[in-house]
């Protein structure tokens, strides 16, 4: 079984001395076993990735940092944007790319996120790739297509041409795909935790026709509206392995809370 995940993404939100606090209670409430079995990410605004990275360190948590965007070119002038290295300095593994934030209010497209994500792989930051449908494809009845369109382009899966039929089908076993419904985002509504698990199975039945093996399969989360109510019904399911949190992530004792619902949900819960 994968290693459960569990991301915290704060979005536009926390002061340095906010960020301090949280990792307070991370560092008095979660428990080392528990770190151990499952993975913890925190992904602050770029701003706290320093000292957030300086905090983990002195209190010897166990939790990795992923920026929340990065920009594809390595460097020069392109006024307020982050390159991966940059990134990847401050002490960051991973970065989420796509987010659909991103997509919706910085019009990013899908050739501006597989150019991010391969600037990230190339950096070794491990990319954290956002995928979902939003409202209006669902009720038409797009969801997969959509996100198999998604999942192929941000990967450059699928080509006659290019880096994935250059090298042989790319290792993806150091990615994260995150399945977030549009939807379902900031929005307290989900999909049943069935409905995401048939998305997760049809992403994995994909990547295998793509020539991906088991052992390079990317981890698969789930992402829109998890709280403490309805963790563990999600990480039951079988291709669930984690989640990406953004509004119940910003209460540490939440995320503590849904840390430890998820793992007992994975029966890897272990305190002792
Ligand atoms: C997110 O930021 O990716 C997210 C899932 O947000 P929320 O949990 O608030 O829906």
């Amino acid at each position: 079984m994968p290693r459960p995940c569990f991301i915290a993404n704060w979005k536009m939100n926390k002061t340095l001395s906010s960020a301090r606090d949280y990792l307070d209670i991370l560092q008095k409430r979660l428990s080392k076993p528990a770190l151990q079995n499952g993975e913890v990410i925190l992904a602050p605004p770029y701003t706290g990735l320093v000292s957030l990275h300086e905090g983990i360190g002195r209190l010897s948590l166990e939790v990795q940092m992923a920026a929340q965007n990065l920009y594809f070119e390595a460097e020069g002038a392109y006024t307020g944007e982050v390159s991966a290295t940059m990134i990847r300095e401050t002490g960051c593994q991973y970065v989420i790319v796509g987010h659909s934030e991103r997509r919706v209010h910085f019009g990013e497209k899908d050739e501006e996120i597989a150019r991010k994500v391969a600037a990230a792989q190339i950096a070794g930051l491990m990319p954290i790739l956002c995928v979902g449908e939003n409202e209006q494809q669902r009720q038409e009845g797009k969801t997969l297509s959509v996100i198999k369109h998604q999942v192929k382009k941000g990967f450059y899966l699928g080509l006659s041409h290019g880096h994935a039929s250059q090298n042989g089908p790319p290792d993806l076993s150091e990615c994260i795909i995150a399945y977030e419904p549009v939807w379902a985002i900031g929005t307290g509504k989900t999909p049943t935790p069935h409905e995401a698990e048939q998305v997760h199975c049809e992403i994995v039945a994909y990547l295998k026709s793509e020539g991906i093996s088991p052992q390079e399969m990317p981890r698969l989360l789930y992402g829109g509206s998890v709280n403490e109510r309805n963790i563990a019904a999600f990480m039951k399911e079988r291709h669930i392995d984690g989640v990406l949190a953004g509004g119940a992530s910003l209460s540490a004792d939440t995320f503590v809370k849904m840390i430890e619902l998820g793992l007992d949900a994975k029966g890897v819960l272990c305190t002792y």
